[in-house]
């Protein structure tokens, strides 16, 4: 099994003639731009670099590298005969890119398919999206090209209570790799001895990941949902502001080095 990753939770799976891709969501098109403003001191922290005691290895540099590189762009993506989606979330579902998978031939506009949930294929065809779908309960199992890609049951993480709750479903793919979408909680035992393991998320914590590891015990973790790393601020800050709108609460993003008056 080969397997390349695309960026956040997008993993391309090659197993025989089977060409599969996993969510190929908007993380992975997407770059720093007007998202973040870096505060001066990580300005400085660029600027003083290594004489700081900085190697370049640390989360800033990371964010910066991340300004500088050639985005990815739906077109760029490997062919591939199936496409798994997870969850309707934009970062793993996003209508544009799926568009553009379609129109650039990435996957066969005939014979391609995706296999996914309910909420998400609502979501594909209220945006036209005209590849083949079929949905994958939880315990069924579907075989691709020699290749079985078994739908696990995996709640989606629990982001905060003014979002609501979307549908995720995981996939055991050659009962090998699992992908268990935005979750690190499936409520069935799995067997894997490739886990991809979401790192960062607003709906799970870094300790739950890592016991999420140690229960599935599988021989090797890839890294996924980790897009996050290079907005340091941005997506959190999002959840408390949007959470407490309208409780009379004002959440107040400090400056860094700029006193604020109370
Ligand atoms: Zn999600
Ligand atoms: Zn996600």
């Amino acid at each position: 099994m080969r397997v390349t990753k695309y960026g956040h939770s997008c993993l391309f799976i090659e197993e025989g003639t089977a060409r599969i891709l996993i969510d190929p969501g908007s993380y992975v098109f997407k770059g720093n731009d007007g998202e973040i403003s870096f505060s001066t001191a990580s300005r400085n922290h660029a600027e003083g670099g290594r004489g700081m005691g900085c190697d370049h290895s640390c989360a800033y540099h990371a964010a910066v590298r991340g300004t500088t590189r050639k985005l990815l762009k739906p077109e760029d993506l490997p062919q591939c005969n199936v496409l798994l989606l997870t969850h309707e979330h934009a970062d793993h579902t996003d209508p544009e890119a799926l568009k553009q998978i379609y129109e650039s031939g990435i996957m066969n506009q005939e014979s391609g398919l995706i296999l996914t949930n309910e909420g998400v294929k609502k979501v594909l065809t209220e945006n036209g999206i005209k590849f083949k779908i079929e949905i994958l309960k939880p315990g069924e199992i579907r075989t691709v090209q020699g290749v079985t890609i078994r739908a696990i049951a995996c709640d989606h993480g629990h982001i905060a209570d003014h979002f609501p709750r979307v549908e995720n479903v995981g996939f055991l793919i050659a009962g090998k790799l699992f992908h268990p979408g935005d979750c690190v909680t499936p409520s069935e035992e799995v067997q894997a001895e490739i886990l991809a393991v979401p790192v960062v998320a607003p709906w799970m914590a870094v300790r739950e990941g890592l016991e999420f590891v140690k229960k599935v015990k599988p021989k090797y973790a890839i890294p996924i949902h980790d897009a996050m790393v290079k907005w340091p601020e941005v997506p959190w800050y999002k959840i408390f502001e949007t959470g407490l709108a309208g409780s009379g609460i004002e959440f107040v993003k400090m400056e860094l080095g700029k006193a604020k008056e109370f």
